[in-house]
């Protein structure tokens, strides 16, 4: 059968038009992060909107920090940034910053000044607020807005020259206090801030705005398709203003809908909150929604681009399911990951007539998907764990697990059958005395099958296991439903983490995979680098089962 190809998303029909007309001979798209904070699954989606189309239409990307704050801005989030897009797996064609063009946005904003297009302004903040006026309402001149270029000029470069402290001044444009769209109610282009920049240095006491830097530093690199969210859509006349009236490379800009999750959120200001405060354990906190928060949960890169085009993109803002991720992770997992068995809640079983010192090792595949490819091995003896839950006293009739005179298969050996239960003073069962049948041992003899198989380790091979065992940060499913009001931190989750422990087979510790593996009938998990050789801890990434179908 023929596939049905894919519908192109609205970006794509945009650039294969403008490809056909032969605007552009190839494209050039950008992915702009603000260094002031980690990237998380939002910036997936960017990320595999601006490369996934450069890749599909043989076109590049760079990467260009947006580092116009120098407050909140720091080389750490730099690094960070560029290792979570490496292990997405995208490569960069250059590495930009917006404050590499500094100095060509400082001669357009004097050249602008005199050409009369913008003017030093005393007000201060509330003035100009206040002065914006409304939707509804047109604002009103500043009193400073009819100096003359002369002045304008000789004021903008004593800004520059560190002459007036933070907030004493502004330059605008000077466009039309009346105008329909607020943004061209003479925007702000340069704020006075004495700080050090993590770029510049101490070269810089002033510092353009957002409009006036992203739609010029695009087009210094000649970006053909400038993809941004939707909030920015009135943010577009404006940043074609400064183009056209630049006269500059004609970059444009496009809008889709940003990723919402449920029981997520994504704003680096709240993030970084709960960093700062110790809600979580820090950036990388396996529940925190940031790449290497998810990478350390043991989400693969592949599981998340799977995602990210499963969902497409949109011009509508929309919440997605944080299942559909769950899913692509458990696909991915279930494809690639080695199987091993741990015990998580031990019942201790003994082997009526097997030979005290006798250890039989078992070839498991380590993946059944793939039964001839690489195996781990296995050791078997007369004293084992199985989980508690897979034993029940007075079991209904579906319960095809152990019971009393009940028979069980161990995976990957024998059959056995549960002859006698030992309790403890206070009648909890502490030991099943189990018959096997050495006939059923797979490969040799006859093939008898049972109802039930149970997972087990060998109690003297065991290796014991810190477990954390994580579930959503936040108890409510529309985090973005949250009146202003309310603290979004009264609905974190209190048993968001949930320490365990577990007994494992040898082999687990020996696991070079580099991804997360299946503990057999129980989830996926990860090796945490809190890992020491004493105590190994790994976290639990997904459950290995879930209702949850994607449409
Ligand atoms: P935040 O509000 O979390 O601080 P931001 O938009 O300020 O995010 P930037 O570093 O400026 O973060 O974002 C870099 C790029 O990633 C931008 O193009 C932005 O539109 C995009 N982006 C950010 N959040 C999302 C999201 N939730 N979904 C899709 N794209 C996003
Ligand atoms: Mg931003």
């Amino acid at each position: 059968m023929e596939e049905t190809p894919k519908r192109l998303n609205f970006l794509e029909e945009i650039i294969e038009k403008d490809l056909a007309e032969g605007k552009y001979e190839s494209i050039l798209t950008r992915f702009p992060p603000e260094p002031n904070g980690y990237l998380h699954l939002g910036h997936a989606k960017s990320l595999c909107i601006n490369f996934g189309l450069a890749q599909k239409y043989g076109g590049k990307t760079n990467l260009r920090y947006d580092d116009t704050n120098p407050v909140k801005e720091d080389v750490e989030y730099v690094d960070a940034i560029k290792e979570d897009i490496k292990w997405l797996g995208f490569q960069w064609e250059k590495e930009c910053y917006a404050s590499d063009y500094f100095d060509q946005l400082y001669e357009w904003a004097e050249d602008l000044v005199k050409r009369g297009l913008a003017y030093v302004d005393d007000q201060t903040q509330e003035e100009i607020s206040a002065g914006r006026g409304t939707v509804e309402k047109p604002g009103v001149n500043s009193p400073w807005r009819d100096r003359t270029p002369e002045e304008n000029l000789r004021l903008l470069r004593e800004m520059k020259d560190g002459k007036y402290a933070d907030g004493e001044k502004v330059l605008r444009a000077k466009i039309d206090m009346a105008h329909p769209n607020m943004m061209f109610r003479d925007p702000i282009l340069y704020r006075i801030k004495h700080a050090s920049h993590h770029r510049t240095g101490d070269k810089w006491c002033i510092y353009p705005m957002y409009d006036y830097t992203h739609g010029q530093c695009d087009s210094i690199e000649h970006i053909t398709h400038s993809i941004c969210t939707l909030e920015f859509d009135v943010h577009r006349p404006l940043y074609d203003w400064f183009i056209e009236t630049l006269g500059i490379f004609p970059s444009h800009q496009y809008e889709f809908a940003r990723l919402n999750l449920t029981y997520t959120l994504m704003s680096k200001r709240k993030l970084l909150e709960l960093v700062q405060k110790g809600f979580v354990a820090g950036w990388d906190d396996p529940r925190m929604p940031t790449l290497c928060g998810v990478r350390r949960r043991g989400y693969t890169a592949e599981a998340l681009k799977m995602f990210c085009d499963r969902i497409g993109v949109s011009k509508r803002d929309q919440l997605m399911d944080i299942q559909l991720l769950e899913w692509c992770v458990r696909q991915d997992l279930n494809e690639r990951s080695n199987r091993y068995m741990v015990v998580q809640d031990p019942l201790k079983v003994t082997l009526i007539g097997w030979p005290e010192d006798k250890v039989e090792w078992f070839d498991c595949p380590l993946n059944p998907a793939d039964p001839e490819g690489p195996s781990r091995r296995v050791p078997f003896t007369g004293t084992l764990y199985i989980e508690k839950a897979d034993f029940m006293e007075d079991a209904p009739a579906k319960f095809f697990r152990l019971r009393p005179d009940g028979e069980v298969r161990l995976k990957y050996t024998y059959i056995i059958k549960c002859e006698e239960v030992v309790k403890d003073a206070s009648g909890q069962v502490v030991e099943l005395r189990c018959s096997y049948d050495p006939s059923t041992k797979p490969g040799g003899g006859e093939w008898r099958s049972v109802k039930g198989t149970i997972h087990w380790v060998s109690a003297a091979h065991a290796r014991e296991l810190e477990l954390r065992l994580y579930d959503r940060l936040f108890t409510e499913p529309d985090m973005g439903s949250i009146p202003e009001d309310r603290d979004y931190k009264e609905f974190l989750n209190p048993t968001s983490l949930v320490l365990g422990r577990g007994l494992c087979e040898p082999a687990l510790l020996e696991d070079e995979s580099g991804i997360a593996v299946q503990f057999e009938r129980s989830g996926y998990f990860i090796k945490d680098p809190d890992s020491t050789p004493s105590k190994p801890v790994y976290n639990k990434t997904v459950s290995l089962k879930d209702s949850y179908k994607p449409e």
